[in-house]
């Protein structure tokens, strides 16, 4: 018998940590996401931009499998999503964690640790250590007691993202980290999302502040249902490409405050 082979070559895209193909959504009539394919490189920032509905949420959800896709397929690190969701951290949009009921910070980011707790969920002195440590690297540590509806959404936004970190994944998807947090806690979440880039992890965020795009990430996704353009922010983040996803929204005068390559 020969030997199975994947037919792979190290670093081809068929190992990415997220290949996304012929993708559509539809909550009704019309598709919120119409076939869009997305390669996203290993050990890379990537954002994805596009106007308010633009199916960017509906996007992340499809590839976690929160909302049924019509058609389209996911492979993360060359396995289906199901195989490999464990290497999957996902930080939801915040306003759609609605906190009806007392539930402490540290206990929020135990939540991260549930699949290496088993279904028992005995917590150990150690798994409580390894929380306390993530809330630290998001600067929360002295809040671990609080209630996390009585926390600010900054505060709230931090505390999630050490969930996510308490998952040790290799694929981070967040939407819109950055939006509605103050400058302090801006910057504590872009230090701690470029560190896990240095740590060789790979971090897809959903985001709105074309200012930060070409500081921030360096891969881009811009979408309006359908995909308008994906690649390297040098040279795909360009006020052509900004022009095509958001369509007469986006004021010229706008995109020229951006000092963008001419495409
Ligand atoms: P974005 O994140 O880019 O702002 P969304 O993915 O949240 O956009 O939404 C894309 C479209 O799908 C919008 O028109 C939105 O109203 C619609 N939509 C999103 N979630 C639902 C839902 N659960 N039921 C029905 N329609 C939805
Ligand atoms: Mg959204």
């Amino acid at each position: 018998m020969a030997l199975v082979s994947r037919h792979v070559p190290a670093g081809s895209s068929a190992d990415a940590p997220l290949v996304v193909q012929g993708i559509t959504v539809s909550y009704g009539e019309k598709p919120a996401v119409f076939s869009v394919d997305v390669t996203i490189p290993a050990e890379s920032m990537t954002a994805i931009i596009g106007p308010n509905g633009a199916g960017k949420s509906t996007l992340l959800k499809a590839v976690l499998g929160i909302v049924p896709r019509l058609s389209g397929s996911v492979t993360v690190f060359g396995e289906p999503f199901a195989k490999a969701r464990r290497r999957v951290a996902y930080v939801p949009q915040r306003a759609s964690v609605d906190w009806d009921f007392p539930t402490r910070v540290i206990d929020v980011v135990m939540m991260g640790l549930y699949r290496e707790l088993g279904l028992l969920g005995l917590v150990r002195g150690e798994h409580r250590k390894a929380a306390l440590a993530c809330l630290d690297r998001v600067g929360m540590a002295d809040f671990a007691q609080r209630q996390i509806g009585q926390l600010s959404g900054g505060q709230q936004q931090r505390v999630f993202l050490a969930r996510a970190l308490a998952q040790n994944a290799d694929l981070y998807l967040l939407d819109e980290p950055f939006a509605g947090v103050d400058a302090a806690t801006e910057k504590a979440i872009i230090d701690v999302l470029k560190s896990l880039k240095a740590d060789k992890r790979t971090v897809v965020c959903v985001h709105h502040d074309l200012a930060t795009v070409a500081d921030y990430f360096d891969h881009v996704l811009l979408i309006n249902v359908r995909k308008v353009a994906e690649g390297p922010v040098a040279t795909t983040f360009t006020g052509d490409n900004l022009q095509k996803t958001y369509g007469g929204r986006l004021a010229a005068a706008h995109i020229d405050q951006l000092k963008l390559p001419v495409a």
